[in-house]
Protein backbone atom coordinates (compact mmCIF):
# COMPACT_ATOMS: atom_id res chain seq x y z
CA UNK A 1 0.00 0.00 0.00
CA UNK A 2 1.51 3.36 -1.21
CA UNK A 3 0.95 6.68 0.97
CA UNK A 4 -2.04 8.40 0.64
CA UNK A 5 -3.15 12.00 1.29
CA UNK A 6 -4.43 12.54 4.64
CA UNK A 7 -7.76 13.61 6.18
CA UNK A 8 -10.97 14.88 4.58
CA UNK A 9 -10.95 14.26 0.43
CA UNK A 10 -14.36 15.05 -0.39
CA UNK A 11 -14.47 18.02 -2.52
CA UNK A 12 -11.06 17.93 -5.11
CA UNK A 13 -10.35 20.70 -7.17
CA UNK A 14 -7.98 19.55 -9.85
CA UNK A 15 -5.91 22.39 -11.50
CA UNK A 16 -5.76 22.32 -15.30
CA UNK A 17 -8.03 20.54 -17.66
CA UNK A 18 -5.23 19.20 -19.97
CA UNK A 19 -5.34 15.16 -20.06
CA UNK A 20 -3.75 14.69 -17.15
CA UNK A 21 -6.32 16.58 -14.89
CA UNK A 22 -9.15 15.47 -16.82
CA UNK A 23 -7.90 11.87 -16.03
CA UNK A 24 -7.45 12.27 -12.56
CA UNK A 25 -10.82 14.04 -12.48
CA UNK A 26 -12.41 10.91 -14.13
CA UNK A 27 -10.77 8.50 -12.09
CA UNK A 28 -12.09 10.71 -8.63
CA UNK A 29 -15.27 10.59 -9.92
CA UNK A 30 -15.80 7.01 -10.29
CA UNK A 31 -14.25 6.72 -6.42
CA UNK A 32 -16.98 9.27 -5.48
CA UNK A 33 -15.08 12.71 -4.62
CA UNK A 34 -16.93 15.62 -5.56
CA UNK A 35 -14.76 17.45 -8.33
CA UNK A 36 -13.98 21.30 -9.72
CA UNK A 37 -11.48 21.59 -12.65
CA UNK A 38 -10.33 25.00 -13.08
CA UNK A 39 -8.45 25.81 -16.26
CA UNK A 40 -6.82 28.75 -17.46
CA UNK A 41 -8.12 28.28 -21.14
CA UNK A 42 -11.47 28.36 -22.96
CA UNK A 43 -11.51 25.22 -23.91
CA UNK A 44 -9.71 21.66 -22.00
CA UNK A 45 -6.49 19.82 -23.51
CA UNK A 46 -3.54 21.76 -22.70
CA UNK A 47 -1.10 20.65 -24.56
CA UNK A 48 -3.72 18.58 -26.76
CA UNK A 49 -5.32 22.02 -27.66
CA UNK A 50 -7.14 23.18 -30.82
CA UNK A 51 -6.22 26.17 -33.33
CA UNK A 52 -8.97 26.66 -35.48
CA UNK A 53 -7.33 28.78 -39.20
CA UNK A 54 -9.18 29.96 -41.80
CA UNK A 55 -11.39 26.49 -41.55
CA UNK A 56 -7.99 24.00 -40.98
CA UNK A 57 -8.43 22.35 -37.71
CA UNK A 58 -5.44 22.13 -36.05
CA UNK A 59 -4.19 20.06 -33.82
CA UNK A 60 -1.40 21.62 -31.38
CA UNK A 61 0.52 19.02 -29.28
CA UNK A 62 0.00 15.47 -29.58
CA UNK A 63 -0.22 13.36 -33.48
CA UNK A 64 0.15 9.74 -32.01
CA UNK A 65 -2.18 8.27 -30.58
CA UNK A 66 -0.95 5.03 -28.50
CA UNK A 67 -2.46 2.83 -25.71
CA UNK A 68 -6.00 4.24 -25.84
CA UNK A 69 -6.83 1.50 -23.68
CA UNK A 70 -5.71 4.20 -21.14
CA UNK A 71 -7.96 6.83 -21.49
CA UNK A 72 -10.53 4.30 -21.73
CA UNK A 73 -9.55 3.47 -18.24
CA UNK A 74 -10.59 6.33 -17.11
CA UNK A 75 -14.05 6.99 -19.20
CA UNK A 76 -14.48 3.19 -17.73
CA UNK A 77 -13.81 4.89 -13.79
CA UNK A 78 -17.73 6.99 -14.36
CA UNK A 79 -19.22 3.84 -16.42
CA UNK A 80 -18.84 5.81 -19.25
CA UNK A 81 -16.56 4.37 -22.62
CA UNK A 82 -14.15 6.09 -25.03
CA UNK A 83 -15.69 4.64 -27.52
CA UNK A 84 -19.03 5.91 -27.31
CA UNK A 85 -17.51 9.44 -27.45
CA UNK A 86 -14.70 9.31 -29.92
CA UNK A 87 -14.18 6.77 -33.02
CA UNK A 88 -10.85 5.47 -33.15
CA UNK A 89 -9.09 4.75 -36.36
CA UNK A 90 -6.29 2.59 -36.34
CA UNK A 91 -3.28 3.55 -38.73
CA UNK A 92 -1.67 1.73 -41.25
CA UNK A 93 1.29 1.96 -41.59
CA UNK A 94 1.46 3.23 -38.02
CA UNK A 95 4.39 5.54 -39.89
CA UNK A 96 6.04 5.84 -43.17
CA UNK A 97 9.74 5.84 -42.78
CA UNK A 98 11.46 8.00 -45.72
CA UNK A 99 15.48 7.62 -45.05
CA UNK A 100 18.20 10.03 -46.88
CA UNK A 101 19.18 7.02 -49.67
CA UNK A 102 15.42 7.58 -50.92
CA UNK A 103 14.46 4.06 -49.13
CA UNK A 104 11.20 3.82 -47.50
CA UNK A 105 9.62 1.47 -44.93
CA UNK A 106 6.24 1.10 -43.55
CA UNK A 107 5.92 0.58 -39.99
CA UNK A 108 3.33 -2.06 -39.65
CA UNK A 109 1.80 -2.89 -36.35
CA UNK A 110 0.63 -6.64 -37.59
CA UNK A 111 3.78 -8.74 -37.05
CA UNK A 112 3.60 -10.77 -39.77
CA UNK A 113 3.55 -7.64 -42.24
CA UNK A 114 5.82 -6.01 -40.82
CA UNK A 115 8.53 -9.05 -40.56
CA UNK A 116 7.19 -9.06 -44.31
CA UNK A 117 8.24 -5.40 -44.91
CA UNK A 118 11.54 -5.25 -43.00
CA UNK A 119 12.62 -8.43 -44.94
CA UNK A 120 11.34 -6.68 -48.21
CA UNK A 121 13.77 -3.75 -46.73
CA UNK A 122 16.81 -5.36 -45.47
CA UNK A 123 16.32 -8.82 -45.99
CA UNK A 124 15.93 -11.86 -43.94
CA UNK A 125 18.77 -11.63 -41.24
CA UNK A 126 16.88 -8.62 -40.33
CA UNK A 127 13.29 -9.86 -40.49
CA UNK A 128 14.68 -12.91 -38.04
CA UNK A 129 16.48 -9.88 -35.83
CA UNK A 130 13.16 -8.04 -35.69
CA UNK A 131 11.03 -11.32 -34.73
CA UNK A 132 13.38 -11.01 -31.73
CA UNK A 133 13.19 -7.50 -30.96
CA UNK A 134 9.61 -7.77 -31.33
CA UNK A 135 9.24 -10.51 -28.79
CA UNK A 136 12.15 -8.40 -26.17
CA UNK A 137 9.67 -5.32 -26.68
CA UNK A 138 6.70 -7.17 -25.69
CA UNK A 139 8.47 -8.57 -22.65
CA UNK A 140 9.71 -5.31 -21.19
CA UNK A 141 6.06 -3.34 -21.69
CA UNK A 142 4.35 -6.61 -19.62
CA UNK A 143 7.26 -6.44 -16.80
CA UNK A 144 7.62 -2.56 -16.74
CA UNK A 145 3.81 -1.54 -17.17
CA UNK A 146 2.23 -2.41 -13.92
CA UNK A 147 5.53 -2.35 -11.60
CA UNK A 148 7.37 1.03 -12.92
CA UNK A 149 4.96 3.07 -14.96
CA UNK A 150 1.41 2.27 -13.69
CA UNK A 151 2.60 2.74 -10.41
CA UNK A 152 2.71 4.71 -7.35
CA UNK A 153 6.29 4.28 -5.31
CA UNK A 154 7.12 5.99 -2.38
CA UNK A 155 10.68 5.26 -2.25
CA UNK A 156 13.54 4.03 -4.58
CA UNK A 157 13.37 1.20 -2.07
CA UNK A 158 10.15 -0.06 -3.48
CA UNK A 159 11.04 -0.83 -6.34
CA UNK A 160 13.03 -3.61 -5.14
CA UNK A 161 11.15 -6.48 -6.37
CA UNK A 162 10.77 -9.51 -8.97
CA UNK A 163 9.98 -7.06 -11.46
CA UNK A 164 13.41 -4.94 -11.00
CA UNK A 165 15.59 -7.72 -11.80
CA UNK A 166 13.82 -9.33 -14.73
CA UNK A 167 13.78 -5.64 -16.06
CA UNK A 168 17.34 -5.64 -15.09
CA UNK A 169 17.85 -9.22 -16.88
CA UNK A 170 16.11 -8.07 -20.35
CA UNK A 171 18.87 -5.41 -19.87
CA UNK A 172 16.42 -2.19 -19.02
CA UNK A 173 19.05 -0.41 -17.26
CA UNK A 174 21.72 -0.84 -20.41
CA UNK A 175 21.56 2.01 -23.27
CA UNK A 176 19.11 1.90 -25.76
CA UNK A 177 20.80 2.05 -28.86
CA UNK A 178 23.46 -0.58 -27.78
CA UNK A 179 20.39 -3.00 -27.39
CA UNK A 180 18.30 -2.22 -30.49
CA UNK A 181 21.62 -3.03 -31.74
CA UNK A 182 21.61 -6.49 -30.69
CA UNK A 183 18.50 -7.49 -32.87
CA UNK A 184 19.16 -5.05 -36.09
CA UNK A 185 22.44 -4.27 -37.57
CA UNK A 186 20.43 -2.27 -40.48
CA UNK A 187 21.26 1.75 -39.25
CA UNK A 188 17.89 2.65 -41.01
CA UNK A 189 15.87 -0.14 -38.89
CA UNK A 190 17.44 0.79 -36.00
CA UNK A 191 16.68 4.46 -35.86
CA UNK A 192 12.71 3.54 -36.47
CA UNK A 193 13.27 1.54 -33.31
CA UNK A 194 15.22 4.19 -31.13
CA UNK A 195 14.34 7.54 -32.36
CA UNK A 196 11.11 7.54 -30.00
CA UNK A 197 14.13 8.21 -27.13
CA UNK A 198 13.58 11.59 -28.33
CA UNK A 199 9.88 11.62 -27.03
CA UNK A 200 11.67 10.73 -23.47
CA UNK A 201 13.71 14.00 -24.71
CA UNK A 202 17.05 11.87 -24.68
CA UNK A 203 19.49 11.49 -27.34
CA UNK A 204 19.22 7.06 -27.95
CA UNK A 205 22.61 6.61 -27.30
CA UNK A 206 22.31 8.07 -23.66
CA UNK A 207 18.49 6.67 -22.59
CA UNK A 208 17.90 3.75 -20.80
CA UNK A 209 16.71 0.83 -23.22
CA UNK A 210 14.11 0.91 -20.28
CA UNK A 211 12.44 3.36 -23.17
CA UNK A 212 12.06 1.00 -25.84
CA UNK A 213 8.95 0.88 -23.80
CA UNK A 214 7.94 3.73 -26.24
CA UNK A 215 8.33 1.87 -29.17
CA UNK A 216 6.49 -0.86 -27.73
CA UNK A 217 3.60 1.73 -27.82
CA UNK A 218 3.75 2.53 -31.18
CA UNK A 219 5.26 -0.21 -33.15
CA UNK A 220 3.63 -2.96 -31.60
CA UNK A 221 0.61 -2.02 -29.66
CA UNK A 222 -0.15 0.83 -32.35
CA UNK A 223 -0.88 4.06 -33.87
CA UNK A 224 -4.62 5.63 -33.60
CA UNK A 225 -5.88 8.67 -35.20
CA UNK A 226 -9.25 10.23 -33.12
CA UNK A 227 -11.53 11.32 -35.89
CA UNK A 228 -12.37 14.76 -35.48
CA UNK A 229 -8.78 15.32 -34.59
CA UNK A 230 -6.67 14.63 -31.28
CA UNK A 231 -8.64 17.05 -29.54
CA UNK A 232 -11.25 14.97 -29.90
CA UNK A 233 -10.15 13.41 -26.92
CA UNK A 234 -9.76 15.92 -24.00
CA UNK A 235 -13.11 16.95 -25.72
CA UNK A 236 -14.76 14.05 -25.04
CA UNK A 237 -12.80 13.56 -21.46
CA UNK A 238 -14.58 16.77 -20.81
CA UNK A 239 -17.98 15.82 -21.43
CA UNK A 240 -17.90 12.55 -19.65
CA UNK A 241 -16.72 14.63 -17.11
CA UNK A 242 -19.30 17.06 -16.70
CA UNK A 243 -21.76 14.35 -17.44
CA UNK A 244 -20.55 12.61 -14.33
CA UNK A 245 -20.85 15.37 -12.34
CA UNK A 246 -17.57 17.50 -12.27
CA UNK A 247 -18.06 21.10 -11.98
CA UNK A 248 -15.77 22.56 -15.32
CA UNK A 249 -14.86 26.03 -14.73
CA UNK A 250 -12.52 26.71 -18.22
CA UNK A 251 -11.05 30.43 -18.86
CA UNK A 252 -10.10 30.57 -14.76
CA UNK A 253 -6.25 31.63 -14.08
CA UNK A 254 -5.24 29.35 -10.53
CA UNK A 255 -3.47 32.92 -9.19
CA UNK A 256 -2.92 31.28 -5.46
CA UNK A 257 -3.54 28.71 -3.13
CA UNK A 258 -5.04 29.22 0.36
CA UNK A 259 -2.90 27.27 3.23
CA UNK A 260 -4.17 26.85 6.60
CA UNK A 261 -0.93 24.66 7.84
CA UNK A 262 -0.22 21.71 5.92
CA UNK A 263 -3.18 22.13 4.25
CA UNK A 264 -4.42 23.55 1.12
CA UNK A 265 -8.00 25.05 1.82
CA UNK A 266 -8.73 26.78 -1.16
CA UNK A 267 -7.93 27.17 -5.05
CA UNK A 268 -8.59 31.04 -5.62
CA UNK A 269 -8.77 32.82 -9.15
CA UNK A 270 -8.93 35.96 -10.05
CA UNK A 271 -12.79 36.40 -8.86
CA UNK A 272 -13.52 33.45 -6.96
CA UNK A 273 -12.04 31.43 -3.75
CA UNK A 274 -13.19 27.65 -4.31
CA UNK A 275 -12.96 25.82 -0.89
CA UNK A 276 -11.40 22.46 -1.82
CA UNK A 277 -10.32 19.08 0.69
CA UNK A 278 -7.86 17.95 -1.22
CA UNK A 279 -5.69 19.29 -5.06
CA UNK A 280 -4.31 17.89 -7.78
CA UNK A 281 -1.94 20.49 -9.43
CA UNK A 282 -1.45 19.78 -13.59
CA UNK A 283 0.68 22.95 -14.77
CA UNK A 284 4.06 22.93 -15.33
CA UNK A 285 6.58 22.57 -12.30
CA UNK A 286 7.31 26.17 -11.98
CA UNK A 287 3.63 27.70 -11.93
CA UNK A 288 2.90 24.18 -9.33
CA UNK A 289 5.73 25.50 -7.30
CA UNK A 290 5.18 29.22 -7.79
CA UNK A 291 1.59 28.24 -6.15
CA UNK A 292 2.94 25.69 -3.32
CA UNK A 293 5.29 28.78 -2.30
CA UNK A 294 8.12 26.13 -2.57
CA UNK A 295 10.37 24.59 -4.95
CA UNK A 296 11.96 20.63 -3.83
CA UNK A 297 15.21 20.80 -3.41
CA UNK A 298 17.18 18.36 -5.52
CA UNK A 299 21.07 17.86 -5.62
CA UNK A 300 21.15 18.57 -9.40
CA UNK A 301 18.93 21.18 -11.42
CA UNK A 302 16.21 19.54 -13.52
CA UNK A 303 17.03 19.08 -17.10
CA UNK A 304 14.31 19.47 -19.74
CA UNK A 305 13.91 18.11 -22.80
CA UNK A 306 14.85 19.43 -26.37
CA UNK A 307 11.80 21.69 -27.71
CA UNK A 308 10.01 21.54 -30.80
CA UNK A 309 9.35 23.86 -34.06
CA UNK A 310 5.88 23.02 -35.31
CA UNK A 311 4.93 24.01 -38.82
CA UNK A 312 0.88 23.65 -39.64
CA UNK A 313 0.65 24.32 -43.16
CA UNK A 314 -2.58 24.28 -44.82
CA UNK A 315 -2.46 23.31 -48.21
CA UNK A 316 -4.22 23.84 -51.90
CA UNK A 317 -2.81 19.84 -52.48
CA UNK A 318 -1.27 17.61 -50.52
CA UNK A 319 2.08 14.58 -51.91
CA UNK A 320 1.03 10.86 -52.62
CA UNK A 321 4.27 9.43 -50.66
CA UNK A 322 3.24 10.74 -47.58
CA UNK A 323 1.15 8.28 -44.93
CA UNK A 324 -0.98 9.91 -42.18
CA UNK A 325 2.47 9.85 -40.38
CA UNK A 326 5.93 10.16 -42.09
CA UNK A 327 9.13 9.80 -40.35
CA UNK A 328 11.68 11.88 -42.55
CA UNK A 329 15.65 10.80 -41.44
CA UNK A 330 18.29 12.57 -42.47
CA UNK A 331 21.61 11.20 -43.57
CA UNK A 332 22.71 12.35 -40.26
CA UNK A 333 21.89 10.69 -36.44
CA UNK A 334 24.51 10.88 -33.57
CA UNK A 335 24.78 14.15 -34.90
CA UNK A 336 21.20 15.13 -34.47
CA UNK A 337 21.02 14.69 -31.24
CA UNK A 338 24.22 16.26 -30.26
CA UNK A 339 23.01 19.43 -31.72
CA UNK A 340 19.68 18.63 -29.79
CA UNK A 341 20.72 18.02 -26.30
CA UNK A 342 24.84 19.31 -26.23
CA UNK A 343 25.72 22.01 -29.21
CA UNK A 344 22.50 23.57 -28.61
CA UNK A 345 22.01 24.57 -32.93
CA UNK A 346 19.20 23.77 -34.94
CA UNK A 347 19.36 20.14 -36.78
CA UNK A 348 21.99 20.59 -39.67
CA UNK A 349 20.55 17.69 -41.29
CA UNK A 350 16.80 17.31 -39.92
CA UNK A 351 14.80 14.52 -38.95
CA UNK A 352 11.19 15.08 -39.00
CA UNK A 353 7.85 13.82 -38.12
CA UNK A 354 5.15 15.12 -41.05
CA UNK A 355 1.74 14.05 -40.00
CA UNK A 356 -1.04 14.76 -42.46
CA UNK A 357 -4.26 14.20 -40.37
CA UNK A 358 -6.37 15.10 -43.34
CA UNK A 359 -5.02 11.24 -45.24
CA UNK A 360 -8.00 9.69 -42.09
CA UNK A 361 -9.99 12.62 -41.43
CA UNK A 362 -10.04 15.13 -44.43
CA UNK A 363 -13.30 16.92 -42.62
CA UNK A 364 -9.85 18.86 -41.13
CA UNK A 365 -9.72 21.12 -43.97
CA UNK A 366 -12.12 22.68 -46.07
CA UNK A 367 -13.54 20.49 -48.89
CA UNK A 368 -10.57 20.09 -51.10
CA UNK A 369 -7.49 21.03 -48.86
CA UNK A 370 -4.98 19.10 -46.71
CA UNK A 371 -3.05 19.72 -43.58
CA UNK A 372 0.10 18.79 -42.84
CA UNK A 373 1.69 19.39 -39.06
CA UNK A 374 5.37 18.51 -39.51
CA UNK A 375 7.37 18.69 -36.20
CA UNK A 376 11.06 20.04 -36.47
CA UNK A 377 12.53 19.09 -32.99
CA UNK A 378 15.17 21.81 -31.90
CA UNK A 379 17.47 22.41 -28.44
CA UNK A 380 15.39 24.36 -25.76
CA UNK A 381 15.57 27.22 -24.96
CA UNK A 382 18.71 26.63 -22.41
CA UNK A 383 20.64 25.12 -24.56
CA UNK A 384 20.13 26.84 -27.86
CA UNK A 385 18.48 29.83 -28.87
CA UNK A 386 16.64 31.72 -26.23
CA UNK A 387 13.09 32.77 -26.69
CA UNK A 388 14.22 36.28 -28.11
CA UNK A 389 16.42 35.01 -30.84
CA UNK A 390 13.53 32.88 -32.17
CA UNK A 391 11.68 36.22 -32.94
CA UNK A 392 14.69 36.94 -35.63
CA UNK A 393 15.20 33.00 -36.29
CA UNK A 394 11.62 31.83 -36.99
CA UNK A 395 10.80 33.20 -40.27
CA UNK A 396 14.61 31.82 -41.71
CA UNK A 397 14.28 28.63 -40.12
CA UNK A 398 10.44 28.05 -41.87
CA UNK A 399 12.03 28.71 -45.19
CA UNK A 400 14.86 26.52 -44.31
CA UNK A 401 12.06 24.02 -43.40
CA UNK A 402 10.06 24.66 -46.39
CA UNK A 403 13.00 23.81 -48.75
CA UNK A 404 14.26 20.66 -47.20
CA UNK A 405 10.89 19.36 -47.08
CA UNK A 406 10.54 20.64 -50.93
CA UNK A 407 13.77 18.66 -51.43
CA UNK A 408 12.32 15.54 -49.82
CA UNK A 409 9.73 14.89 -52.28
CA UNK A 410 6.64 17.71 -51.42
CA UNK A 411 7.44 19.82 -54.43
CA UNK A 412 5.63 22.77 -54.92
CA UNK A 413 4.80 23.07 -50.90
CA UNK A 414 5.91 26.87 -50.26
CA UNK A 415 3.62 27.53 -53.50
CA UNK A 416 0.65 25.08 -52.27
CA UNK A 417 0.41 26.71 -48.86
CA UNK A 418 -3.14 28.55 -47.91
CA UNK A 419 -3.46 29.33 -44.28
CA UNK A 420 0.22 28.51 -42.30
CA UNK A 421 1.23 28.91 -38.55
CA UNK A 422 4.53 28.16 -37.12
CA UNK A 423 5.00 27.56 -33.29
CA UNK A 424 8.70 28.00 -31.67
CA UNK A 425 10.17 27.71 -28.06
CA UNK A 426 9.30 31.50 -28.00
CA UNK A 427 5.70 30.41 -28.05
CA UNK A 428 5.99 27.72 -25.81
CA UNK A 429 7.60 30.33 -23.41
CA UNK A 430 5.30 32.31 -23.57
CA UNK A 431 2.84 29.67 -22.88
CA UNK A 432 4.69 29.38 -19.16
CA UNK A 433 6.87 25.75 -20.37
CA UNK A 434 10.01 26.02 -18.12
CA UNK A 435 12.93 26.17 -20.89
CA UNK A 436 10.86 26.46 -24.14
CA UNK A 437 9.85 23.21 -24.42
CA UNK A 438 6.66 21.73 -24.25
CA UNK A 439 8.40 18.10 -23.28
CA UNK A 440 8.98 19.06 -19.71
CA UNK A 441 11.63 17.75 -17.75
CA UNK A 442 13.75 15.21 -19.58
CA UNK A 443 13.68 11.00 -18.86
CA UNK A 444 17.57 11.08 -18.09
CA UNK A 445 18.20 8.14 -15.31
CA UNK A 446 18.32 10.73 -13.06
CA UNK A 447 14.65 11.77 -13.48
CA UNK A 448 13.29 8.21 -14.40
CA UNK A 449 10.95 6.71 -12.02
CA UNK A 450 11.08 7.51 -8.24
CA UNK A 451 13.75 10.03 -9.08
CA UNK A 452 11.35 12.01 -11.15
CA UNK A 453 9.75 14.87 -9.45
CA UNK A 454 7.33 12.77 -7.19
CA UNK A 455 3.20 13.38 -6.66
CA UNK A 456 3.13 13.84 -3.57
CA UNK A 457 4.24 17.14 -1.91
CA UNK A 458 6.42 17.22 1.06
CA UNK A 459 5.27 19.74 3.76
CA UNK A 460 1.46 19.65 2.04
CA UNK A 461 -0.86 16.99 3.42
CA UNK A 462 -3.43 17.16 0.65
CA UNK A 463 -1.66 18.13 -2.91
CA UNK A 464 -1.23 16.00 -5.42
CA UNK A 465 1.01 16.59 -8.74
CA UNK A 466 -0.05 14.91 -11.91
CA UNK A 467 0.89 15.66 -15.83
CA UNK A 468 4.12 15.39 -17.30
CA UNK A 469 6.68 16.66 -15.26
CA UNK A 470 5.95 14.41 -12.30
CA UNK A 471 6.00 10.25 -12.94
CA UNK A 472 5.60 8.54 -14.87
CA UNK A 473 6.42 11.26 -17.12
CA UNK A 474 6.12 12.91 -21.01
CA UNK A 475 3.00 11.53 -23.38
CA UNK A 476 -0.09 10.79 -23.59
CA UNK A 477 -0.25 7.76 -22.22
CA UNK A 478 1.59 8.50 -19.43
CA UNK A 479 -0.08 11.78 -18.39
CA UNK A 480 -3.17 9.02 -18.60
CA UNK A 481 -1.54 7.29 -15.91
CA UNK A 482 -0.41 9.85 -13.77
CA UNK A 483 -3.90 11.16 -14.06
CA UNK A 484 -4.84 8.14 -12.31
CA UNK A 485 -2.25 7.33 -10.21
CA UNK A 486 -2.83 10.77 -8.72
CA UNK A 487 -6.36 10.13 -7.76
CA UNK A 488 -4.89 6.94 -6.47
CA UNK A 489 -3.05 9.19 -3.50
CA UNK A 490 -6.09 10.49 -2.84
CA UNK A 491 -8.47 7.73 -2.79
CA UNK A 492 -6.35 5.17 -1.78
CA UNK A 493 -8.06 3.05 -4.57
CA UNK A 494 -5.48 2.21 -7.71
CA UNK A 495 -8.70 2.27 -10.04
CA UNK A 496 -9.46 0.33 -13.32
CA UNK A 497 -7.14 -1.64 -15.80
CA UNK A 498 -9.04 -2.61 -18.79
CA UNK A 499 -8.07 -5.49 -20.61
CA UNK A 500 -5.57 -4.22 -22.76
CA UNK A 501 -3.64 -3.31 -19.99
CA UNK A 502 -2.93 -6.38 -19.07
CA UNK A 503 -5.74 -6.63 -16.64
CA UNK A 504 -4.57 -6.90 -12.55
CA UNK A 505 -2.48 -9.82 -11.81
C1 LIG B 1 3.91 19.75 -30.09
C2 LIG B 1 3.67 18.54 -29.21
C3 LIG B 1 3.66 17.28 -29.76
C4 LIG B 1 3.47 16.17 -28.96
N1 LIG B 1 3.37 14.93 -29.55
C5 LIG B 1 3.00 13.87 -28.81
C6 LIG B 1 2.62 12.67 -29.44
O1 LIG B 1 2.59 12.58 -30.66
N2 LIG B 1 2.27 11.61 -28.66
C7 LIG B 1 2.26 11.70 -27.28
O2 LIG B 1 1.94 10.71 -26.62
N3 LIG B 1 2.57 12.86 -26.66
C8 LIG B 1 2.92 13.95 -27.39
N4 LIG B 1 3.15 15.15 -26.79
C9 LIG B 1 3.19 15.20 -25.32
C10 LIG B 1 1.81 15.26 -24.69
O3 LIG B 1 0.96 16.01 -25.49
C11 LIG B 1 1.93 15.92 -23.32
O4 LIG B 1 2.88 15.22 -22.52
C12 LIG B 1 0.59 15.95 -22.57
O5 LIG B 1 -0.47 16.40 -23.40
C13 LIG B 1 0.72 16.85 -21.36
O6 LIG B 1 -0.48 16.80 -20.62
P1 LIG B 1 -0.57 17.46 -19.17
O7 LIG B 1 -1.96 17.27 -18.72
O8 LIG B 1 0.55 16.95 -18.35
O9 LIG B 1 -0.23 19.00 -19.38
P2 LIG B 1 -1.09 20.14 -20.08
O10 LIG B 1 -1.76 19.61 -21.29
O11 LIG B 1 -0.18 21.30 -20.27
O12 LIG B 1 -2.20 20.47 -18.99
C14 LIG B 1 -1.99 21.40 -17.96
C15 LIG B 1 -3.17 22.35 -17.96
O13 LIG B 1 -3.05 23.25 -16.88
C16 LIG B 1 -3.51 24.51 -17.31
N5 LIG B 1 -2.95 25.53 -16.43
C17 LIG B 1 -1.66 25.93 -16.33
N6 LIG B 1 -1.53 26.87 -15.39
C18 LIG B 1 -2.77 27.06 -14.87
C19 LIG B 1 -3.28 27.92 -13.87
N7 LIG B 1 -2.50 28.76 -13.17
N8 LIG B 1 -4.62 27.88 -13.61
C20 LIG B 1 -5.44 27.02 -14.27
N9 LIG B 1 -4.99 26.19 -15.24
C21 LIG B 1 -3.68 26.21 -15.54
C22 LIG B 1 -3.01 24.61 -18.73
O14 LIG B 1 -3.71 25.59 -19.47
C23 LIG B 1 -3.25 23.19 -19.23
O15 LIG B 1 -4.53 23.05 -19.79
C24 LIG B 1 3.30 16.30 -27.57
C25 LIG B 1 3.29 17.58 -27.00
C26 LIG B 1 3.44 18.68 -27.81
C27 LIG B 1 3.34 20.05 -27.21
Amino acid sequence: MTRTVTGRTDHVVVVGAGLAGLSAALHLLGSGRRVTVVERDPLPGGRAGRRELGGYRLDTGPTVLTMPHLADEAFAAVGDRLADHVELLPLHPAYRACFADGATLDVHTDAAAMEAEVERFAGAREAAGYRRLRTWLTRLHAVQMRRFIDANFDSPLGLLTPDLARLAALGGFGRLDARIGRFLTDERLKRVFSFQALYAGVAPARALAAYAVIAYMDTVAGVYFPRGGMHALPRAMAAAAAGAGADLRLGRDVTRLERSGTRITAVITADERIPCDAVVLTPDLPVVHRLLGRRPRRPVALRHAPSAVVLHAGTRRTWPHLAHHTLSFGAAWRRTFDELTRTGSLMSDPSLLITRPTASDPALAPEGRHLHYVLAPCPNTRTGPDARAWTDLAPRYRDRLLTTLEARGMAGLAAAIEEECLVTPADWTAQGHAAGTPFSVAHTFAQTGPFRPRNLVRGTDNAVLAGCGTTPGVGVPTVLLSGKLAAARITGTPGPRTAAGGGRR
